[in-house]
């Protein structure tokens, strides 16, 4: 079973209605395996966690509260004409 790598970058996203491509409030469902390791003072180091499920359940603009049909989803990694939309300040 060929291993699920993850992403390094999740999506990107724009608000239709102010224009805001950095603040997002995103719920999500994640669903993962991952090699719980404990030292033997019970110390937790997770490793190899690995992503079986990842749904995104709403997005929502941090800057003028507009959700659903308002946000685009922002293809990552080229495939739409290259433009990579600039990061705003911070
Ligand atoms: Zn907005």
């Amino acid at each position: 079973m060929p291993r699920y790598t993850r992403p390094t970058m999740a999506t990107r996203y724009r608000c239709d209605a102010c224009g805001n491509l950095t603040r997002f409030d995103v719920v999500a469902t994640r669903r993962t395996r991952s090699f719980h390791h404990f030292s033997v003072g019970g110390d937790l180091s997770i490793e190899d966690e690995e992503v079986l499920d990842h749904v995104v359940e709403s997005v929502t603009c941090r800057w003028c509260g507009a959700g659903g049909a308002s946000i685009q989803e922002l293809p990552v990694g080229g495939g739409a004409g290259g433009t990579v939309p600039s990061e705003e300040a911070s």
